[in-house]
């Protein structure tokens, strides 16, 4: 990201990717303009937030209009590097690792989940979802020009894996381990907890009902 992309505020930067996804689908279908209205229904943000996001690219809303999606697009592509390749190594081939190598979802960008890691001998050498999976002690040799990594090893090997990633240069860490993970300042981890997530889906059912009648 350029200097000035990068003052865009955190909370803006998060919806990134959640707009850029509409908006390419809305392209693909050949439409070159969306109301903040429309966009708002489709990725569950408020207008008001949408066109203050909206503003920090730029882009203003024509009233009667609405926004230029091909322009749009053009921002979120080079704000999220989509004209680059992000290489990312996934570490802890088990169950949940398995599934992330088998699911294409990443298929609309370009990121991609170009190594697997694992300590098991019996997996290192296999191949998965066209994704070559090395054993663990090959980091080093195989992790040059990677700088994220996926964690979905046990969550007792997630803090020492995590000291090795580091020193082998790895920037980012998706934490899918339950375990809370301490890293130097320069190094950014997001968290994501299935169990914590579904456990506080359920909470709210329970005790913030919406009040919405069923259609
Ligand atoms: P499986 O049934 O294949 O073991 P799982 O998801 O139930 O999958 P976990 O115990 O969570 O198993 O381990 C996930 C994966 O992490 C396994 O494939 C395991 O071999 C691997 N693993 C465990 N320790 C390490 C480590 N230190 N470095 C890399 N991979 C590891």
């Amino acid at each position: 990201m350029s200097m000035e992309q990068s003052k865009i505020p955190q909370a803006t930067a998060k919806r990134l990717p959640l707009y850029y996804r509409f908006l390419n689908n809305l392209n693909q279908q050949g439409k070159n303009r969306v109301s903040s209205k429309e966009l708002s229904e489709a990725v569950k943000v408020d207008s008001a937030t949408i066109r203050r996001d909206f503003s920090y690219f730029g882009a203003l809303g024509k009233k009667g209009y609405g926004y230029n999606v091909e322009y749009l697009l053009g921002f979120f592509r080079s704000t999220l590097d989509q004209h680059e390749t992000t290489e990312v190594a996934l570490i802890g081939v088990g169950n949940l690792g398995t599934a992330f190598l088998n699911y294409s979802f990443l298929k609309n960008n370009n990121i991609r989940i170009t190594k697997g890691f694992d300590a098991n001998p019996e997996k290192a050498g296999t191949d998965i979802g066209g994704v070559p999976i090395y054993h663990i002690d090959q980091l080093h040799e195989k992790l040059e020009g990677i700088r994220v990594a996926i964690l979905t090893v046990p969550a007792t090997e997630a803090e020492s894996i995590t000291e090795t990633l580091v020193n082998e240069g790895i920037e980012g860490i998706l934490n899918f381990t339950p375990a809370r993970i301490s890293v130097p300042d320069h190094i950014r981890v997001h968290h994501i907890d299935l169990a914590v997530e579904l456990q506080s889906l359920v909470y709210f059912l329970k005790h913030y009902p919406l009040d919405i009648k069923k259609k």
